[in-house]
């Protein structure tokens, strides 16, 4: 018996120092004050063991656990039965712990226990790498804002709220206008800067109360607007996140200058799971890009059933551009003080069996998103010169081709080489054609595009700045390039003349003329504008009081009857 008793004291003796060993244990009584605590607990919680006996787990509470979680434990342990759970834990140092716990309470069975034995294993190491885990797969590393699936988490649970509290939220898509322009001409180390000091700005100036942030694409943010009471709520929060891109952003000693489109959804009204508001926010947002960029539109309807789809769009324009259904139009250019021809410029046009004329300007920003604008633009600069060089051949007195060329294009490496071999090809002389840079190449140029230019420019090439006084360059920044003609932009013509555009108009005609430039002015459609123009000395024209952009055909008869 004495043996039996001796082997048996003996084998809890081990059991307390392999527990000892192996584990962190803690007891209290059944108020919860602890009246045990191993070394591993010591060493882990950072007290020590005096500092431990008599007090309660309060001393090591973090704060992470809502009370329900402590609620729910004691009410298991108190009516004796075993409670198993992963607790987050202080130390004495601030710093975090973790432990995978279990209690045990005493006597066993006892619906009214005394102690509880509770034995901890450390797991925050395995928390920490599931934290990265759960970070990698819900977070952007870049904006550090929770990503896509992060977005669709969240939304479950807002809509969970949302039904129990019968209320609305408002999901608004972003979408930056141009970025893959940013990215393409300035590197990606700019584009990701960008991104970080959008999402920064935006957090500073969002209301984190009530908004939450997300970025689930390259240049897509989701902001998550809850419980708003009104769609004037919406509207105001809109419009407040257009405003925070006014001012520009300094990347990298570049001011970069970049806008947005949103689209919103709302719960429920717009869908009521968390796919399909994501989808109506991002057709609002195709429609507000499509519509002129830098606006919001709010999801309807009608948007599902009149919107064509990019995707389908961009097939069909690649299918366009193989079974040569693309065209060029020509619009004269006309020396304002003789109102003669002195040229054209080739004009994009795609006659879709279905759809109808397809603007360019809907178009070309898909090809420009899509890269498909390089082999197309390809395209329009060998059909223009070679066009150019039958003119000729046809007996007509020589004059120059304006071609559009996208920004993107001069990211291409053998732009130049692709320039001089449509010359070539065609046996057109390089001074028979203009290149039309629009005013992005100039705010972002860097020495890479400056060179290409150059090179056009010592080929004999012309080359002119389309769209003048829309972008942000200004005379300072073409003084130093190989410009040969500024286009004022239409929208300051179309107003002319008795308007605050007339002194823009002038101040443009002078400072051209000062720096030796020609200057063109685009749109004229009335006489008035067209004496306004004359009277102030611009020496080149284009617009419907001249004549509309024409087919080839028509273009020869023009020259023809000028014969
Ligand atoms: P842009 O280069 O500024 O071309 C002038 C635009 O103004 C043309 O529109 C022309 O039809 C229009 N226009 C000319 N005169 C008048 C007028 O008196 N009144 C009004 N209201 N409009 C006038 P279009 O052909 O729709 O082209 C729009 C833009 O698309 C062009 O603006 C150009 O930026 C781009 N684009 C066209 N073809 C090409 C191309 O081959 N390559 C590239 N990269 N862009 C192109
Ligand atoms: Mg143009
Ligand atoms: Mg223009």
């Amino acid at each position: 018996m004495l043996q039996i008793e001796h082997k048996l004291l003996e084998a809890i003796e081990s059991i307390k120092y392999a527990l000892d060993q192996s584990s962190i244990l803690v007891i209290t009584d059944e108020k919860g004050v602890i009246t045990y605590a191993n070394e591993k607990f010591c060493e882990i919680s950072k007290y020590r063991e005096e500092e431990l006996l008599g007090s309660t787990h309060q001393m090591i509470n973090s704060g992470y656990h809502k009370q329900d979680f402590f609620k729910e434990m004691w009410t298991t342990i108190r009516k004796g039965d075993i409670w198993e759970g992963c607790i987050r834990n202080r130390a004495k140092d601030g710093s975090f712990f973790w432990v995978d716990t279990i209690i045990v309470p005493f006597p066993k069975g006892s619906p009214n226990p005394i102690s509880y034995v509770s034995i901890r294993r450390d797991i925050t190491k395995q928390k920490e790498i599931e934290r990265q885990i759960y970070e990698l797969a819900y977070y952007d590393p870049l904006t550090h804002l929770r990503n896509r699936r992060g977005f669709h988490e969240y939304i479950e649970q807002e809509i969970e709220n949302a039904r129990h509290e019968q209320s609305m939220f408002a999901t608004i898509f972003i979408d930056l206008d141009r970025f893959k322009l940013v990215n393409d001409t300035l590197g990606h180390k700019v584009g990701d800067g960008l991104l970080e000091a959008i999402a920064c700005r935006m957090n500073e100036r969002l209301d984190s109360k009530l908004t939450t942030m997300f970025r689930i694409g390259g240049d897509e943010f989701t902001v998550v607007w809850s419980n708003i009471q009104s769609i004037e709520d919406v509207k105001a929060t809109a419009a407040k996140i257009l405003h925070i891109f006014e001012e520009p952003f300094d990347i990298k000693g570049y001011q970069i200058s970049i806008t947005p489109s949103l689209g919103v959804s709302i719960y429920p009204t717009h869908g009521e799971d968390s796919e399909s508001l994501l989808r109506r926010a991002d057709t609002a947002m195709y429609y507000a890009k499509e519509s002129g960029e830098n606006h919001y539109e709010i999801y309807t309807e009608e948007m599902e059933n009149d919107f064509v789809n990019r995707t389908t769009l961009e097939q069909e324009l690649r299918i366009a551009l193989k079974s040569n259904k693309l065209q060029l139009y020509y619009q004269p250019k006309i020396n304002i003080q003789n109102k003669k021809m002195v040229g054209v410029e080739a004009l994009l046009r795609w006659n879709h069996p279905e759809w109808g004329f397809i603007p360019p300007d809907k178009f070309i920003p898909i090809a420009e998103n899509s890269g498909f604008i390089i082999p197309l633009g390809e395209w329009v600069i060998r059909t223009a010169c070679k066009q150019n060089k039958e003119w000729q051949n046809e007996g007509y007195a020589p004059f120059i081709m304006s071609i559009n060329l996208s920004t993107l294009q001069f990211k291409q490496q053998n732009l130049v080489e692709m320039v001089a071999d449509a010359l070539r090809e065609s046996d057109l002389d390089a001074k028979w054609i203009e290149i039309e840079i629009t005013e992005s190449v100039l705010i972002n140029y860097g020495s890479e595009v400056i060179d290409k230019l150059n090179q056009l420019k010592a080929m004999g090439v012309h080359i002119s700045i389309d769209d003048f006084g829309t972008g942000y360059s200004s005379f300072n920044h073409i003084k130093n390039l190989p410009i040969d003609i500024v286009k004022i932009d239409r929208s300051f013509v179309s107003e002319l003349p008795n308007s605050n555009d007339e002194a823009i108009v002038k101040a443009i005609i002078s400072m051209a003329q000062a720096l030796n430039l020609k200057v063109l002015a685009e749109g004229i459609e009335t006489e008035k504008q067209w004496s306004f123009l004359h009277q102030e000395g611009c020496q080149e024209g284009q617009g419907f009081l001249f004549s509309k952009p024409l087919p080839s055909e028509e273009i020869e008869k023009l020259l023809h009857r000028n014969n």
